[in-house]
């Protein structure tokens, strides 16, 4: 048992209109348009991957913010929104320089003040003002120096982003930088210079991957509460292994479980029993989105659970969403299989499969955690999606199966240019990255990615993983 860090929570604060959206798409370079279709659950964003220097981060935008209402939809948002404060190892309150402090933001500000986080305070909208006084007159909320800055225009972003993790450096954070470590041996797998025109295309690349990243299994177990997700950890590790964690901690702390199956070795990152303490928001939900995405962050493989008897929600959209952002191979617990009559059976299972169209590439599993049933099925799909996750994918096959899907199907032509694509080289893994060069590659539309996407796919079998492509043109 380990205890490990996982990335920084970044949490944006602030009332209506101020620009928290905007500071978001920013920091986190909206991937949006991957998450394609909700089949009619909510899209919005809330969660995103950030980097801004030399950190990367979780950014969190908590939507609009009435710390006033007492019930209905907005104190449901208050709720989520301090819990995501309780969480966030960093809260960036943001406030509108033009529209200057209003009685709303004097109530937030009292609450960060309560809540005892670290709170950097941004004045948005502050492009070309010249006016310092408008800025200093942020003060007054008591929570220190006033940064200016421009979401919109992107002044200032970076050194507050750098201020405000700068407490990373502080502390001794040596687990942290394995994990970007870790990450920055994912990508670039192979390197090929354009310049120099083609690769070798006889050379079948065999780069020996890390034995530990190719092996071991990192695991992740997610889902709303009740779902099932404690029972089916307890079915896998054995009755006689259940543990109850109960130690204070941060939220950046996790405990990693070792295991063996078949001889495969698993990790299971675990966040059950870790609670911050000594806060003012003491009374965390048992269930934290925060924790769920950074179990999904430092694992390799997800699992996905879901309820056979409840409907799937928008957070279940949520996370299922963010999974496939952050592109982590994936495979779909249907639990609490058992006691259903052949008739549910067929409904339910058209129902979520239906919902869950846009994770089509991965395999969707009946289970009873309860009752030990489906199980090594799972697992089994575990493995041949973490397995997919980190496949080789050799320049001169990829090349070949490139060419022979345009050959089969040309892209479309856009005015009086058809793009032309060269070859196809492997970018990363976990997930998969295809990097096709070529010329004219921008006009190559979605329709046609989604083809090629559907072609490398099948050739080398990368079931349970989302899979990039990326267009390099040279001209
Ligand atoms: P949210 O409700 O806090 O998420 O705010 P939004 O991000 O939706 O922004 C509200 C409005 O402010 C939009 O019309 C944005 O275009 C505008 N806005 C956001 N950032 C800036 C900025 O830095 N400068 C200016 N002038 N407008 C901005
Ligand atoms: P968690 O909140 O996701 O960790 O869910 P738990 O593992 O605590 O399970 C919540 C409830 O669902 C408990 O009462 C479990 O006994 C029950 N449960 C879990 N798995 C199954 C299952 O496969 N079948 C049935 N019928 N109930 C289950």
């Amino acid at each position: 048992m380990k205890k490990v860090l996982f990335k920084p929570v970044v949490a944006l604060v602030g009332r209506a209109n101020v620009g928290k959206s905007t500071l978001f798409n920013r920091l986190t370079r909206s991937r949006a348009a991957l998450v394609a279709d909700f089949s009619g659950l909510t899209r919005d964003r809330h969660y995103g991957e950030g980097r801004v220097g030399k950190y990367p981060f979780l950014a969190v935008d908590t939507g609009g913010f009435e710390p006033v209402a007492k019930s209905g939809i907005v104190a449901e948002m208050a709720r989520q929104t301090q819990q995501a404060i309780a969480e966030a190892d960093v809260v960036i309150f943001l406030v509108d320089a033009r529209a200057g402090v209003n009685a709303h933001d004097h109530e937030i500000a009292r609450l960060l003040r309560r809540a005892g986080q670290r709170v950097f305070l941004a004045v948005n909208k502050a492009e070309g003002m010249r006016n310092a006084g408008a800025i200093a007159e942020f003060h007054e909320l008591g929570l220190g120096e006033p940064y200016p800055i421009s979401a919109s225009h992107g002044d200032g972003v970076v050194d507050l982003i750098e201020h405000a993790l700068s407490f990373l450096d502080e502390g001794a954070d040596d687990d942290h930088a394995d994990i970007a470590h870790d990450e920055d041996a994912y990508s670039e797998v192979f390197d090929v210079d354009a310049e120099d025109g083609l690769p070798d295309l006889d050379a079948e690349s065999e780069e020996p991957a890390d034995d530990q990243t190719r092996h071991r299994i990192k695991l992740a177990i997610v889902g709303r509460p009740n779902v099932g997700k404690s029972t089916l950890i307890n079915t896998l590790l054995g009755e006689e292994r259940v543990i109850a964690f109960d130690m204070p901690g941060t939220t950046r702390d996790a405990i990693e479980i070792d295991f063996e199956h078949e001889g495969t070795p698993f990790t299971l990152i675990d966040t059950a029993g870790l609670r911050r303490r000594g806060k003012v928001f003491e009374a965390i939900e048992k269930f934290s989105v925060i924790k769920t995405l950074q179990a999904i962050e430092a694992c390799n493989v997800v699992v996905l659970m879901l309820d056979a008897h409840a409907e799937i929600s928008d957070q279940d959209a949520h996370i299922a969403g963010f999974i496939v952002e952050t592109g982590r191979a994936l495979v779909v617990a249907v639990n609490k299989w058992d006691g259903l009559n052949a008739e549910e059976r067929d409904r339910i299972k058209h129902e979520f499969e239906r919902k869950l169209r846009f994770l089509s590439f991965a395999r969707m599993h009946t289970i009873s955690a309860l009752k030990n049933k489906g199980i090594q099925p799972l697992l089994k799909s575990i493995r041949s999606a973490h397995a997919a996750a980190f496949s080789k994918l050799s320049t001169p096959k990829l090349t070949r199966v490139l060419v022979a899907a345009v050959e089969q199907q040309p892209p479309p032509r856009k005015g009086i240019f058809r793009p032309k694509m060269r070859y196809a080289h492997q970018g990363g893994q976990n997930p998969p990255l295809i990097v096709i060069h070529g010329n004219a590659l921008d006009a190559i539309p979605d329709a046609y990615r989604r083809y090629l996407e559907a072609r490398f796919r099948a050739a080398f079998k990368l079931e349970g993983t989302p899979l990039r492509i990326e267009f390099k043109s040279s001209t």
